[in-house]
C-alpha cells in the first residue's frame, strides 16, 4: 500500500467521525505526529502518523481544494 502523503493545508476524510459528526480535517502540522483540525467544531488533534494514516478514507490535497486556496489569498 502506497503511503499518504500530507501536507499541511489537505483535507482528509477519515473513516471514523469526530464526536461532532464530520469526518473531514484539515492538516495543520506534519512530522512523527500530526496535527489536525475538525472541519466542523475546530478543536485540534494530535495523532501518531501511522494512526492517521491508517484512518485517513481520501485526501483531498490544498492545491486541490478551493476552499483552502480562498483562505490562503
Ligand atoms: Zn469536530
Amino acid at each position: 500500500m502506497e503511503i499518504p502523503r500530507l501536507h499541511p493545508g489537505d483535507l482528509l476524510e477519515l473513516r471514523k467521525p469526530h464526536p461532532c459528526g464530520t469526518k473531514q480535517f484539515r492538516v495543520v502540522r506534519v512530522g512523527s505526529e500530526v496535527r489536525i483540525v475538525c472541519c466542523h467544531c475546530g478543536r485540534d488533534l494530535v495523532l501518531d502518523r501511522p494512526k492517521l494514516e491508517r484512518a485517513i478514507k481520501h485526501i483531498i490535497p490544498a492545491d486541490q481544494d478551493k476552499i483552502a486556496q480562498e483562505r490562503m489569498d
